[in-house]
């Protein structure tokens, strides 16, 4: 079904290419990737190894498919990951970690869904023949689910060198890694420098219809080269995919500064909003979570109001909803969009029929 939304900031997913990348797309020269004798894609994995001053990179199919071949690198079955409870990972790549790699997830409550040093320490386990292996810890950068925070670099670069210390490796889901190295006013090599392997989605603000890429090590890249044969992931001419990606990489990636302001100027505005529960300075890049008073109704409804308005909010919780600014998403629409939530307040929304699509709905 086509989508009727006039302003959709459900998600970052929901840009379309524009026609400059359909351009690059159209003239994209290609060979057979698992021959490694697509041009594009070669060119792809070395000029994302040159942004982040790593030795390799492999292209993927979607963020999912990179983040589990990233678990899949360094763990072995009955090994355990660490991660932030939040996390994507552990909670929205439909139990990967063990299906694909016989791996079990602790989640530990974290700040905005971040890790630090202390929160890791004790959380090693012992050698010893009752338990799992501790191998991995996994970073979300920016982080989803834990409110569109972008890592302190120092945080980073702290747990990165104490993770190794302990002899642990460190992935990072870097599905906005864009938006995090803006918001940290760094470079995409010093986020990522203490990490081992690093997966970035081309299909969030980099707004391409599809693409992710896993980056690391030599010997972890050719390994997962191999995994992403396992998973169904290896492909052919993926160049006119690559192509898409090159270009995000040239024209989408300093403009995310505009999806950050135009975030900040939507939570300044409902803010302002009686019911509407937000404190604008805990925004930083281009997610915005904001909660609703329980008698005004519930996410659910207030989202399917919306939605009648022809805007395009999700309920991730029984009462926080999630908004999101991306490439196709100007200032006037998100003015038009907190304007539009004054409205369905002011009006009431406790007698629409909604539901939460958010991760914690049942029981
Ligand atoms: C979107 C996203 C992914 C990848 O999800 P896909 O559905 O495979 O595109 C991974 N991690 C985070 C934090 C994400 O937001």
């Amino acid at each position: 079904m086509m989508s009727t939304l006039k302003i959709d900031m459900r998600s970052d997913t929901v840009t379309k290419p524009t026609a400059g990348m359909r351009q690059a797309i159209a003239h994209a020269e290609v060979g057979d990737d698992m021959n490694a004798e697509d041009p594009t894609v070669n060119r792809l994995e070395e000029v994302v190894c040159e942004l982040l001053n790593k030795e390799a990179a492999v292209f993927a199919c979607s963020g999912t498919q990179s983040n589990q071949m990233g678990v899949k690198v360094h763990c072995l079955p009955g090994d355990e990951l660490l991660i932030e409870e939040n996390g994507h990972i552990a909670n929205f790549e439909a139990g990967g970690p063990a299906v694909l790699s016989g791996v079990s997830c602790r989640t530990i409550p974290g700040q905005w869904g971040m890790l630090d040093v202390d929160l890791l320490r004790g959380k090693i386990r012992a050698d010893n023949q009752h338990l799992c292996t501790t191998r991995l810890v996994c970073v979300e950068n920016t982080t989803n689910a834990g409110g569109g925070r972008a890592y302190p670099v120092d945080q980073l670069h702290r747990l990165g060198l104490w993770a190794h210390e302990q002899g642990l490796k460190v992935h990072m889901d870097g599905a906005r890694l864009f938006n995090a190295v803006i918001a940290a006013n760094s470079t995409a090599a010093e986020v990522c420098k203490h990490v081992d392997t690093i997966s970035i989605c081309f299909s969030k603000g980099l707004g391409c219809p599809m693409g992710s890429i896993l980056v690391g090590k030599k010997d972890e890249i050719a390994k997962a080269r191999r995994i992403r044969k396992l998973f169904g992931g290896a492909m052919r001419q993926a160049g006119i995919m690559a192509a898409a990606c090159l270009y995000a990489l040239d024209h989408h990636v300093d403009r995310m500064v505009d999806d950050h302001q135009n975030a900040r100027v939507f939570a300044e505005m409902i803010a302002e909003i009686p019911g509407v529960i937000i404190d604008p300075d805990d925004v930083e890049t281009n997610l915005v979570f904001f909660d609703v008073d329980r008698n005004l109704g519930n996410a659910g409804q207030l989202s399917a109001k919306l939605k009648q308005r022809g805007i395009g909010i999700n309920a991730s919780g029984s009462q926080r909803l999630r908004a999101c600014t991306h490439l196709d998403v100007t200032q006037v629409d998100v003015e038009a969009a907190a304007q539009a939530i004054a409205e369905c307040v002011a009006e009431g929304f406790s007698d629409v029929t909604g539901s939460v699509c958010g991760p914690y709905v049942r029981g």
